[in-house]
């Protein structure tokens, strides 16, 4: 990935009222993809039963320590982008009757949330869920200042002061001072990750109030980030790149006794990352108002916070991410990308895939460097779509490399979990990216049949209609419904792994594209005019350990027991890495709806040679990786990670 952060440019959307909306209106899926959207927005966010996530605020019964707070929070942050893309007055009617409820059950203080106040502010999930309140709030005003109507301006101001007091009660108890007695970082698990992670929506209320006092809320967060010892430190070792598994034992306890909530440990990668999004949101206020800027050590150079971010998020891209896109296990960082091969339980949880597929969002966003894009392409083809059910009904929990797929957890005596509440979100990252209009620039990410739209500064409208199944094929048409705009740039994608991508404008091949970037095109658009593209996509083999996996572009392939064509475990031949056997897989027809896409392939498998016949290669079949499984069927199981033969005189 290229160095390019410091030559800042900040992207749209961040910064601004309404950001936590924009680009979503602009896009329109279709084919399989906007399928799977359609369904999974229609089961779980406008079938969504409202009361059952927020009857908890209004019963404040948790005593032990449990997150059902977080649940309407994390729904309103989808809701709300999907009320935009959809237009469903169902959809509206649900998520105004979700605010009465929380506004309802908020306290003289100013508190939002299910502890007993004996209990509050302290540890378990509570500030947590405060955060999550804060999220879903500002979404709800930031769709409402939108709205024309005196009724929708009435809705934005009560639940923006709503937010403003909930906010309020946090500075009260937990800022400087707080009548609690106790620093924030200090409350909640995981070395304080949990609870700073509240350092977004309060940067978010900053940026929608201008209101002095939550800036200054927000450099304590950070301060509590960066300078206590045993505190979250998410500068100093991230600036030294200790990388992200490693981070424990720098002045923390690290307790790693194995239970789930562990006080002192900085291992856990949503909470992480979930820092690392608001360090993100704060550094891009400093850097559009450098007035503000506290007089503070860490502040001498405030490119150190972004750059802190950058180093994680290349470590994590090169110590844990694996070649569906996912990482953690059990919800820890554990050097996985060189351990994929093995059986480690509690793999890539979706609310880890999520929160990294934000956090590769926000930062093509600030960096405006296309790696970030090939990431999230990567984990949203696969982690991602192979967490969601194919009937869009739900989200696993975890999804293994290999194995079967299962259905997520009951999580606080609840027929939800978090990756279930967090899931929804991930696909808007994909849907944000897609396609957006910014500096006079037009810029395609993602390559699916959609409808894409925008405007320039000046008002005037572009359009492109884009067919295309890739990734299941290696071409994508876009056609223009632009015209009489002049030349305006148009940037494409060229993934880092399409070594010799084809573009041409009107039939006529275009000079100059490379790998891993944008290439523009320049044009003065007319309707019909035609850009096709062709992408470099041949099947790649992986080796880690003696183990041998294989993708093609952004998929990783998988081995599934529905294509009933041997032992899934049985070894490749030495040699089955070499370029000569990627040749010989070959598209071929599905064998049944619920596949994706498939290949076959001819390759040398299996350990007896001594038998003429054995020595003859094989005929498998492969899936897309976010198909295998699919059924959700314990007998139904899949591998993408094969062994490679051994030899005694090795
Ligand atoms: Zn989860």
């Amino acid at each position: 990935m290229k160095n390019r952060y410091c030559a800042m440019l900040l992207f749209a959307g961040h910064s601004v009222v309404a950001g936590s909306l924009s680009n979503v209106g602009n896009i329109h899926l279709k084919g399989y993809i906007g399928d799977r959207l359609d369904a999974m927005i229609s089961h779980q966010i406008v079938e969504r039963d409202i009361d059952y996530i927020t009857a908890p605020f209004a019963e404040k019964t948790e005593r032990t320590e449990r997150w059902q707070s977080e649940f309407w929070g994390k729904y309103m942050h989808a809701a709300m982008p999907y009320l935009v893309y959809t237009g469903s007055e169902k959809l509206g009617e649900l998520v105004d009757r979700g605010v009465d409820s929380i506004l309802a059950s908020q306290e003289q203080s100013g508190y939002i949330g299910n502890y007993p106040d004996e209990l509050r502010c302290g540890e378990g999930w509570d500030v947590w869920g405060m955060k999550y309140t804060m999220l879903g709030l500002i979404h709800y005003y930031d769709y409402m200042t939108r709205q024309k109507s005196a009724d929708s301006r009435e809705k934005a101001s009560k639940a923006i002061a709503a937010c403003r007091r909930l906010c309020d009660y946090v500075i009260a108890e937990l800022g400087p001072n707080g009548k609690r007695g106790v620093e924030l970082w200090k409350t909640g698990y995981w070395s304080g990750f949990a609870s700073s992670s509240i350092l977004e929506p309060v940067v978010w209320l900053y940026n929608r109030t201008d209101d002095r006092k939550y800036f200054d809320f927000a450099t304590y967060i950070v301060k509590g980030m960066i300078e206590p010892a045993a505190g979250p430190r998410l500068l100093d070792l991230a600036l030294k790149n200790v990388p992200v598994a490693d981070r424990n034992g720098h002045g923390n306890k690290a307790d790693t006794s194995g239970g789930y909530a562990i006080k002192n440990n900085r291992w856990k990668a949503y909470e992480m990352m979930s820092c690392y999004q608001g360090f993100i949101e704060y550094w891009s206020v400093v850097k559009a108002k450098p007035g503000l800027k506290p007089d503070v050590d860490w502040m001498k150079n405030p490119d150190d916070l972004l750059t802190a971010a950058v180093n994680s998020a290349r470590d994590i891209i090169k110590e844990e991410v694996n070649l569906a896109g996912g990482c953690a296990s059990s919800e820890a960082w554990f050097h996985g990308a060189k351990k994929q091969h093995h059986p480690y339980i509690h793999l890539q949880e979706a609310c880890v895939t999520t929160t990294w597929m934000r956090m590769c969002e926000k930062l093509l966003e600030v960096t405006d460097d296309p790696g970030w894009a090939d990431q999230l392409e990567k984990t949203f083809y696969n982690a991602y779509l192979a967490a969601l059910s194919l009937d869009g009904k739900k989200f696993a929990a975890y999804t293994p490399l290999s194995g079967s797929r299962w259905r997520g957890m009951d999580h606080c005596y609840m027929h939800t979990d978090c990756c279930s509440a967090n899931g929804p979100r991930g696909f808007l990252c994909f849907l944000k990216k897609f396609f957006y209009v910014h500096n006079g620039m037009m810029t395609f990410n993602f390559y699916s049949s959609s409808r894409a739209k925008g405007n320039l500064p000046d008002g005037r409208d572009v359009a492109f209609d884009m067919y295309s199944v890739y990734p299941r094929s290696n071409k994508a048409r876009i056609v223009s419904h632009t015209e009489g705009v002049g030349v305006v740039p148009l940037r494409l994608r060229i993934p880092a792994w399409s070594k010799k991508t084809v573009v041409r404008l009107n039939k006529k091949e275009l000079p100059g594209v490379k790998p891993g970037g944008y290439f523009t095109v320049n044009n003065e658009w007319r309707h019909g005019d035609v850009i096709e593209i062709e992408f470099d996509m041949p099947v790649v083999s992986h080796t880690v350990d003696q183990h041998v996996a294989f993708t093609r572009g952004p998929i990783l392939l998988a081995r599934d027991s529905r294509f009933a064509d041997g032992d899934l475990m049985e070894p490749f031949r030495v040699g089955i890495e070499n370029k000569w056997f990627m040749n010989r897989f070959f598209p071929v027809c599905i064998p049944s709806e619920d596949m994706w896409m498939a290949f076959s392939a001819v390759l040398p498998i299996g350990v007896h040679t001594e038998n003429p016949e054995a020595v003859n290669p094989s005929t498998v079949f492969f899936c897309d990786y976010a198909s295998a499984g699919n059924p959700w069927r314990r007998g139904n199981y899949y591998r993408t990670w094969f062994p490679v033969e051994r030899n005694v005189h090795e």
